[in-house]
């Protein structure tokens, strides 16, 4: 089976990796499993498909770029300037994401578990926004004045015979089985909406769906499928915290799998990014070279964060550089090559007990070109 790590598409907020790292934890996660599996660097994948964005696009001051326009440039200006991925960019409302999209939709549509049905949904009077349930305001235009209005929508039903989530999404070994996620992601309502009404995305109007697109939490998955057909990779495993996990994985039941491909989940930590400054006695202590400690933020803690699955608390970074800098120390001159096809091993079912192991991490650091601090340090 060829695998391919891909991170959880990113949201293009308003942050540049300097400032919030911890944005790219997914991202140098994946990038540090396809060193260690010997595959090529993967795309980094952006979700820009969001009301934010439309917003942000629609209240721009000078002269209008097309919206994909704008949002590469957003994104162009989250690298450190001359800078961009070697596996390149690819968004979700990119057209061959939007290709594959339409696809599995079609697909979906022949196997019934999508329907094209009549709904009735509060949309914002004002501005046709769909606002959702609960009488707020409309988050597109700030109107109160919303009404019941009737129309075609793209709706999936949920599989009846399998849970929303189950051991086969989820890439991590046995013990690690996401118990708490597996529960609250099956409290989802029986039938979903996946049509929205947004300015930017895979557009439904091939469906005759028109003016509305596809919920953005479905199409990252069809974003991370699209990556990995690219590079004919069979097993797509999509980094992403066990939140924003619980936020998609209903809506995205359906596309999971498509003409050979799977996609499964690979569940990471938040790390404590802020707090790297409380280690610079230890970095004297241990005379640590610039490329050292990029290795430590960049390479090793993203690895941890897949083993430690919640946050990593700031108090656990100074044991955690110790681990690392010993591991450093006690590099064999030549890896060796069996361990080496262990940990490779490891890392293609999930299983992370090698990176607390000084030892087998040593021998990782021997290996030439799998410590990988990305051709884009970010
Ligand atoms: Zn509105």
């Amino acid at each position: 089976m060829r695998h391919l790590f891909l991170n959880g598409p990113v949201q293009n907020g308003p942050f540049t990796f300097t400032t919030r790292p911890g944005k790219a934890v997914g991202i140098r996660l994946a990038a540090a499993l396809n060193a260690i599996l010997g595959l090529p660097p993967a795309p980094h994948l952006w979700n820009t498909v969001t009301l934010a964005g439309d917003l942000r696009h629609r209240e721009a001051d000078g002269p209008k770029s097309p919206r994909q326009r704008f949002e590469a440039d957003l994104i162009a200006d989250k690298y450190p300037p001359g800078q961009s991925p070697a596996g390149g960019i690819m968004t979700d409302a990119d057209a061959e994401v939007a290709g594959l999209a339409l696809e599995m939709i079609e697909n979906n549509l022949r196997a019934g578990t999508l329907t094209i049905s009549r709904e009735t949904v509060p949309t914002c009077r004002a501005c046709g926004h769909m606002t959702g349930t609960g009488g707020h305001p409309c988050n597109a235009c700030g109107s109160t004045d919303t009404q019941e209005r009737t129309g075609l929508h793209l709706v999936a039903e949920l599989a009846k015979n399998r849970p929303v989530l189950d051991r086969s999404d989820i890439h991590a070994s046995h013990r690690q089985q996401p118990k708490h996620l597996q529960h609250t992601a099956g409290n989802v309502a029986q039938r979903l909406i996946l049509s929205r009404t947004r300015d930017h995305g895979i557009d439904l109007s091939p469906l005759g769906l028109n003016d509305l697109v596809l919920d953005p939490r479905a199409g990252i998955h069809a974003t991370v499928l699209a990556a990995a057909r690219k590079q004919q990779a069979d097993l797509a495993v999509m980094t992403i915290t066990e939140n924003a996990a619980n936020h998609i994985v209903a809506h995205g039941q359906h596309f999971r799998e498509h003409d050979g491909t799977r996609l499964q989940y690979a569940l990471h930590g938040h790390l404590p990014y802020d707090h790297m400054a409380s280690l610079g006695s230890l970095h004297e202590a241990y005379r640590a070279t610039q490329a050292i400690t990029d290795g430590f933020e960049q390479w090793f803690l993203p690895l941890f964060s897949l083993k430690a699955k919640t946050a990593t608390r700031p108090d656990q970074l100074p044991g955690l550089f110790k681990h690392y800098m010993r591991a450093h120390l006690a590099q064999p001159a030549e890896a060796n090559e069996a361990a080496l096809k262990a940990v490779q091993y490891s890392a293609s079912v999930g299983d992370t007990d090698w990176i607390t192991s000084k030892q087998t991490l040593a021998n990782v650091l021997a290996a030439r070109g799998i410590v990988s601090v990305s051709a884009v340090e970010i």
